[in-house]
């Protein structure tokens, strides 16, 4: 396909976004973005160092201490988030920082700062990113626009899994609150929350596999060549 767009993957918490994210990249040869990394990363950060997100001078300072990249690793075939240089993409994935990035996320230097890194990322197209606000904020003009959702029992069982197998101390409640809350925070602050975009097409894939909801998407795809 020689013609390059952009495609934006939003929605809830543990909806599968960047497994289709990286299926679509990989099969149209495009670049894969996971936008919650650089929350996350800069989540971690705030932690690390005590910075008090509360106030505002301090998260601007923090911020201009902060370079975030994505890395490919060959090993793991995966994009990694790089803080400062260091690999933080295991140590993001943590309930401890899961715990507060949507509260750093809901601060609206700290989107200034994360957005503007991802319009320049899909400067040139042939992008797929996965966030909360792509398709709204981020690339309003995407050519192709998916909100994804499925079952809270579903997503909660999903995540539960991923986490359970880095970590088997971790607890089903503990993660079912926790995407409880993220929710309703990225869906609830008054900069940039998550919400359908109205030209969005909606995925919720509850009841579909991996390739069922794959083969879907590209059906979408063809449509727009
Ligand atoms: O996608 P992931 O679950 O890793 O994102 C972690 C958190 O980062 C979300 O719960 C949300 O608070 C924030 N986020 C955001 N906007 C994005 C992507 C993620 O606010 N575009």
């Amino acid at each position: 396909m020689e013609k390059k767009i952009v495609i934006t993957i939003d929605g809830w918490s543990s909806c599968g976004k960047s497994t289709l994210a990286k299926q679509l990249s990989q099969k149209l040869g495009y670049l894969y973005v996971d936008s919650g990394a650089m929350y996350r990363a800069i989540t971690l950060y705030f932690l690390r160092n005590n910075i008090d997100w509360a106030d505002k001078k301090e998260v601007k300072n923090a911020l201009k201490s902060i370079s975030l990249e994505f890395v490919f690793n060959p090993k793991s075939n995966n994009s990694e988030m790089h803080l400062n240089g260091e690999n933080v993409e295991y140590l993001i994935r943590d309930l401890v920082v899961a715990e507060k990035v949507s509260d750093v996320a809901a601060i609206k230097e700290v989107r200034e700062f994360a957005v503007a890194q991802q319009q320049k990322m899909g400067e040139k197209k042939g992008i797929v990113m996965d966030g909360r606000d792509i398709g709204t904020v981020v690339f309003p003009k995407a050519e192709l626009k998916i909100f994804m959702t499925a079952d809270n029992a579903v997503r909660v069982q999903r995540r539960f899994k991923e986490l359970y197998e880095k970590n088997p101390n971790v607890g089903i409640d503990e993660v079912k609150n926790n995407l409880e809350m993220r929710d309703y925070i990225d869906s609830h602050r008054a900069v940039s929350p998550l919400q359908k975009a109205a030209d969005a097409l909606v995925l919720d894939n509850t009841e579909l596999t991996e390739d069922q909801q794959f083969k879907k998407v590209m059906e979408w795809i063809k449509k727009l060549f």
